[in-house]
């Protein structure tokens, strides 16, 4: 079987890519081929609201089961891509099926990573990556009254707090000395960190889990390196992800973590683009650095240029990275990359659970974290895009709204 674009991955970077390419004409053949047996859908929701049951699957479709025949996109689900042969232009999958291509977009995503430790694949441990494991989660729910959580990025902390909500027990484990400590800065951690065990979570910071103890089959609790024992009949890892591109570095394209990929999202190999969580990029946004981005942003936007590559309308990946995640009654809304930061500035109160943090590198804004507040969001966005300069004490006063900012830069 042959496809002009053939698609690796139906998550949010596959799915774009195709919605895009039909929305800008393209009128050859396309197929998105993922592992997963459901069509595309919303990946966030997995530690938020389908977690929590408040919103059933149909609401985080992407896109409707009946949209993708009804564009001429063939949708090959629970099909697994394992090796991909650059020179005849053709992908291999698990069960044996070879797909010709003439365009290859690789969207693959990442897999949740394990715990390397004892114990780690016991019956009641969790990575929070796909709908099959948030079902998993859910199914077990009703017969847990502890859950310990390894990890206090996003994930892990979205989770708590449904399980939270949900009246269990939560013990959170970080082994950094604060929650968030690769996305944000000490503040948010901190502000974080009160919110959750405001709610009850107990949190413990550098933490070391040891192993996952059990009963020969089901998980029963936690040892830590300190030899703290904490039960629990469920554990939670969100401890991040490994690209998945190893049919791709096999086949020789570069990378290392996830697949090289230039401004085109051209891997180093011909007719083969990579987008989304598994691209490796220089990003403007890190000054340049060779990044990958873990975010419905930066996969839809990737699938965007290279919908517009190959629809002869080139344009190389210059997008603001965004990110949000929601905790309880908090939205946070994240605007460029705040890694590396010299300066942050408080807009607005904690304790009012309503400000932002604005930070700053060599005088220049290059990111800002917005607990509920919209408008600081939208109008800051600007200044990140801009590189602007300001005075960190006007930022600070939340009688100057943001767009003032932005226009004076
Ligand atoms: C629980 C959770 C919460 C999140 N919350 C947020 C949020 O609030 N905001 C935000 O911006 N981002 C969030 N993210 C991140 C966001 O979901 C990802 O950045 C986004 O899904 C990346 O899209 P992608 O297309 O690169 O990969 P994915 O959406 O992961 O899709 C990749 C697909 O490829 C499939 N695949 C992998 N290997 C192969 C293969 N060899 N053959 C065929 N198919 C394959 C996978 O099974 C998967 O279905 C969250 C992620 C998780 C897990």
């Amino acid at each position: 079987m042959h496809h002009d674009v053939l698609i690796v991955g139906a998550g949010h970077g596959g799915a774009q890519a195709a919605i895009t390419l039909r929305q800008r004409g393209y009128a050859g053949s396309i197929a998105i081929v993922g592992a997963e047996p459901e069509p595309p859908y919303e990946r966030p929701p997995l530690s938020k609201d389908y977690l929590s049951g408040a919103k059933p699957f149909e609401r985080i479709l992407i896109r409707p089961a009946a949209f993708w025949e009804g564009r001429g996109i063939t949708v090959l689900p629970g099909r697994r891509v394992v090796a991909v042969d650059p020179a005849a232009h053709a992908v291999t999958t698990a069960d044996g099926a070879v797909l010709g291509y003439g365009q290859l977009i690789w969207a693959a995503g990442g897999e949740a990573r394990r715990l390397a430790c004892a114990g780690g694949d016991l019956a009641g441990v969790h990575t929070v990556r796909t709908r099959a494991d948030a079902d998993r989660m859910r199914l077990e729910l009703p017969a847990v009254e502890q859950v310990v959580v390894i990890g206090g990025g996003y994930v892990g902390l979205e989770a708590a707090a449904v399980l939270r909500a949900a009246g269990k027990r939560v013990v959170l484990l970080e082994q950094a000395d604060r929650v968030l400590s690769r996305v944000a800065g000490t503040a948010l951690s901190r502000f974080y960190e009160g919110e959750h065990r405001a709610q009850g979570v107990d949190i413990r910071l550098g933490a070391r889990v040891e192993a996952i103890l059990g009963d020969g089959r089901q998980a029963t609790g936690v040892r830590l390196g300190d030899g703290t024992l904490i039960p629990a009949q469920m554990v939670v890892v969100g401890i991040g992800i490994t690209p998945a591109v190893e049919p791709l570095l096999a086949a020789g394209a570069e990378g290392g973590d996830g697949v090289a990929v230039d401004a085109f999202c051209r891997t180093s190999l011909p007719d083969i683009r990579a987008i989304g969580d598994c691209a490796q990029h220089a990003n403007a946004y890190a000054g340049g650095q060779r990044i990958r981005l873990e975010s419905v942003q930066n996969a839809n936007d990737m699938a965007i240029t290279v919908a517009k590559a190959l629809t002869g309308a080139a344009e190389p990946y210059h997008a603001v990275p965004w990110f949000w995640s929601n905790q309880y009654d908090l939205k946070l809304q994240t605007v460029g990359l705040s890694a590396g930061h010299d300066t942050a500035v408080l807009r607005g109160a904690p304790a009012a659970r309503s400000f932002s943090i604005v930070y700053f590198r060599a005088g220049r804004v290059v990111a800002l974290d917005c607990v509920n507040a919209i408008r600081d969001y939208t109008q800051g966005r600007a200044l990140v895009e801009g590189g602007a300069r300001c005075d960190p004490a006007v930022v600070a006063d939340i009688t100057v709204p943001l767009k003032d900012l932005a226009a004076a830069a």
